[in-house]
């Protein structure tokens, strides 16, 4: 990658992406790096975009379909310690984008503040969840968010505050963004009550879950007023199989690819889905999986 010589170190080429997601499926990206702490992070981002090379962040996968094909791009995870801190300044948490959700929902509570344990269950991470509005039982991660750190393709980090965020249903304006570091304004709470919150809403949400399937994805989002699962049971698709990807036989909203799965069966099953619940219901079906 045409890069300054002393960053060649971080990046690897043709980095198989499969093991990185969730789905376990995909081809590789051209570049992919793994910086270790800011400085880095925005030095790649700033070599990039001075060599015209797209950027992808990638969190914990758990939301992204790779095509066979890969990304003829960089790959940046920002997974290292020092891009996941997780510190507490008065009600306020400030996460690193590659801290795990589940992390800084443990580190709240720790603290004694309330609002992103109605978020248990969530798999992936910050930065993910942010971009994406990840929500769950009606609460939506943007209500806590006070601020957000970017790098700009310059490579300076500019921080944006709540009120020039757009957060809509399972979306954000961040989408393309490249979020450094999120604010999160809390509410002061009593931690042992906000622990018997989150081991219910963990336990009513792990079996909401296939428990024993690893490769899964929630491919869509739950229209206004409806659910998703009860969408596809009404079109007689719960546990339908497309060669090796199929929809769950309990929680027909979750997507399980099996061995020897592809990126096209993933989609092929996503478009006869979303074809049969607009056919016979009038239904639109917006994805909420992100296709690379
Ligand atoms: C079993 C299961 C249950 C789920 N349940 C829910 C649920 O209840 N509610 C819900 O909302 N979602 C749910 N999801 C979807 C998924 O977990 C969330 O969307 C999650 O927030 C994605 O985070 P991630 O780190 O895995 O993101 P990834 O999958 O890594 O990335 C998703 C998107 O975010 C972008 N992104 C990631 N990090 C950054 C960053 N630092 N800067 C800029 N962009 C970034 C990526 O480029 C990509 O476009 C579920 C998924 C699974 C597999």
């Amino acid at each position: 990658m045409p890069l300054p010589a002393d960053l060649d170190h971080l990046i690897r080429n043709d980095e198989p992406l499969a093991p990185y997601t969730w789905l376990g499926i995909g081809g590789p990206a051209r570049y992919f790096a793994e910086p270790t702490d800011r400085e880095e992070l925005c030095r790649l981002v700033k070599a990039a975009a001075e060599s015209g090379i797209p950027v992808r962040m990638l969190g914990e996968g758990s939301n992204v379909l790779v095509r066979e094909a890969g990304f003829d791009g960089l790959v940046i995870n920002t997974a290292a310690a020092s891009l996941s801190s997780l510190d507490v300044q008065g009600n306020r948490l400030i996460a690193g984008s590659g801290a795990k959700l589940a992390h800084a929902i443990t580190r709240a509570i720790g603290a004694g503040l309330g609002g992103l344990e109605r978020l248990t269950g969530i798999p992936g991470s910050v930065g993910g969840a942010v971009v994406g509005n990840a929500s769950a039982g009606g609460a939506e991660i943007g209500s806590v968010v006070a601020a957000v750190e970017c790098v700009n393709s310059d490579g300076t980090v500019e921080t944006l505050e709540r009120s020039h965020i757009q957060f809509g249903h399972r979306k954000s304006d961040l989408g393309g963004r490249i979020v450094l570091t999120v604010h999160f304004e809390l509410e002061p709470a009593d931690a042992t009550e906000l622990t018997r919150r989150l081991q219910k809403l963990w336990i009513v949400r792990r079996a909401a879950r296939p428990a024993d399937q690893p490769r899964i994805s929630l491919p869509f989002v739950d229209p206004d007023g409806a659910d998703a699962a009860n969408l596809i049971e009404q079109v007689g698709l719960k546990g339908t199989r497309r060669g090796n990807v199929s929809l769950d036989s309990h929680h027909a909203a979750y997507l399980v690819a099996h061995s020897g799965a592809t990126s096209d069966e993933v989609l092929e099953l996503i478009e006869s889905v979303r074809e049969q619940v607009s056919r016979q219901l009038a239904v639109d079906l917006q994805l909420n999986l992100k296709i690379w």
